[in-house]
């Protein structure tokens, strides 16, 4: 299928409907829940505002890998460490429906005809934080099952060429997709389900109360038994409360001109990379092109200004390949919760949300969807594993203004933290020059008194990297 026919329109409601579930958002949530009801038995409609996959769903950069926005310590510190442990394997099991996803749809002249995942995530450390290190890789692999490496600062450098990361864990069975192509199969596989999927249909006002609920749009109205919220922080008048609860926040991503073999000379990895502080996200594409995230804001921003930032960074991290020529440049805004986990279950009979789900939304849509799903059509209440994570005010504009400045807090203490750690390699390299010069020195003058040939110094691995793992 040629790129330009995944974006072929749908067709707007202009005729009233009478369905059993009504999904409000054509993103990668409302549509991974539309496809498994259906798949279940239900009669679904997803109502689109705008078009298929517009915003972050078709924008994002297409790791899949388990986790949430929140690390695996406070997930333990908040519901316990075996309700933890059932969060992460329901993420683990996002990331394999998505996997599967794509081989459903791989047929020629489907939206995923042969989509080449690439394997493989490492997550970067901008510090020396070995301990760390080994409790989060016993953590992840003992505890949750995850498969995970423990690779050394020396493995990450011959990786990647700059000093600015330490050690990393690699994640082998992560993987990365195209995701517009995906939210565009997803939508294919939804309707192959029975799912009719109307576009250019804002949903302008929601009764959710009895049995069947209404739902209305400019042009049509609706009934149903059940409505799915999935419209992001974009829900906007149907739900005004639930994206209160929200941050947005606009993520930007730049795509490099062809880098050649300097490309191929600075990173040998070829799945995708993220730092720990979730300031860079990174990948090769297309064989020599960089595919680049970082920076967010808490107002829609302009892209290209973003790009300018984006080809700066990629200079500070890999001075070998500056300057890049950016091609091309964009954002996409998701919502964030205050306690960073999503917002996945059900408000009030019939009516679910699902949404809040943030920088690791490829997993946590599948899982969401599913859930969601098999909650409406089975009663399977997986969904309330989720339900310590409560909706939280996020502050209004107020909000949004205190968001930006932890953001650019963070970001600022992440440098900070990271300039440190280089600063006390650097100073531990030059005195382990030093401590080698002195026992040159001393196995000389040793070897002058006695008359016999000077002994080697001793070699010391000057990695400054976590310990084996
Ligand atoms: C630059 C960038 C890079 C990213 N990279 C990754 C990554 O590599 N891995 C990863 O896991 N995640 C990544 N993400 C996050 C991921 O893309 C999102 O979490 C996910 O796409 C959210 O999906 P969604 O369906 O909730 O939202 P959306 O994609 O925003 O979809 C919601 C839809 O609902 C519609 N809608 C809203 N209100 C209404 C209404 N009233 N009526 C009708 N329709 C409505 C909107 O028009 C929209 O199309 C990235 C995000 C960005 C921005």
């Amino acid at each position: 299928m040629d790129e330009s026919s995944l974006d072929a329109a749908r067709p707007r409601l202009t005729f009233d409907l009478d369905v059993d579930v009504c999904v409000i958002g054509g993103g990668l949530a409302g549509l991974t829940a539309a496809r498994e009801a259906a798949r279940l038995g239900a009669s679904v409609v997803v109502l689109e505002g705008r078009s298929i996959g517009w915003n972050a769903s078709g924008h994002n950069l297409g790791t899949v890998m388990p986790g949430y926005g929140v690390s695996v310590s406070s997930l333990i510190e908040r519901v316990g460490f075996e309700d933890a442990r059932s969060l992460w394997r329901l993420s683990m099991e996002g990331a394999d429906y998505v996997r599967a996803a794509v081989a459903d749809n791989a047929q020629p002249g489907k939206p995923m005809a042969d989509m080449a995942l690439t394997e493989g995530a490492l997550e970067v450390s901008k510090i020396e934080a070995g301990d760390e290190l080994i409790s989060r890789l016993q953590t992840f692999g003992e505890d949750f099952g995850t498969d995970v490496e423990g690779w050394q600062a020396d493995r990450v450098r011959e990786t990647l060429k700059t000093d600015r990361y330490f050690h990393a864990i690699h994640f082998p069975k992560a993987f990365q997709i195209d995701g517009r192509r995906y939210v565009h199969g997803l939508a294919a596989l939804a309707e192959q389900a029975g799912v009719r999927i109307f576009e250019d249909t804002p949903v302008v006002s929601i009764d959710p109360a009895g049995v069947r609920k209404r739902v209305a749009t400019p042009s049509a109205k609706l009934r149903c038994s059940q409505i799915v919220l999935a419209g992001n922080a974009h829900l906007g008048a149907p739900g005004r409360r639930l994206t209160s609860t929200l941050l947005p926040t606009w993520r930007y991503a730049a795509l490099t001109e062809p880098l050649g073999e300097r490309l191929a000379a600075a990173i040998t990895f070829r799945g995708s990379v993220t730092d720990t502080h979730d300031i860079d996200h990174f990948r090769i594409v297309d064989g020599d092109r960089l595919l680049w995230s970082s920076f967010e804001t808490t107002w829609a921003g302009d892209p290209r200004r973003y790009a300018r930032r984006i080809q700066s960074r990629i200079a500070t991290i890999f001075p070998a390949l500056a300057p890049v020529a950016i091609a091309d440049a964009w954002s996409g805004m998701f919502g964030q919760t205050v306690h960073g986990m999503p917002q996945i279950g059900e408000l009030q009979p019939g009516l679910w949300v699902l949404s809040g789900l943030g920088r690791q939304g490829l997993n946590t849509t599948a899982t969401g969807g599913v859930l969601v799903a098999r909650g409406i059509q089975q009663g399977d209440d997986r969904w309330r594993l989720f339900s310590p994570f409560e909706l939280v005010w996020a502050g209004g504009s107020a909000g949004r203004v205190a968001g930006q400045v932890v953001s650019a807090w963070s970001r600022g203490s992440s440098a900070a933290a990271g300039a440190l750690s280089r600063f006390r390699e650097r100073a531990r390299g030059r005195e382990l020059a030093r401590e080698r010069a002195r026992e040159t020195r001393m196995a000389a003058a040793q070897a002058r008194a006695t008359g016999q040939r000077p002994a080697m110094p001793r070699r010391e691995d000057n990695s400054g990297s976590a310990g084996s793992t």
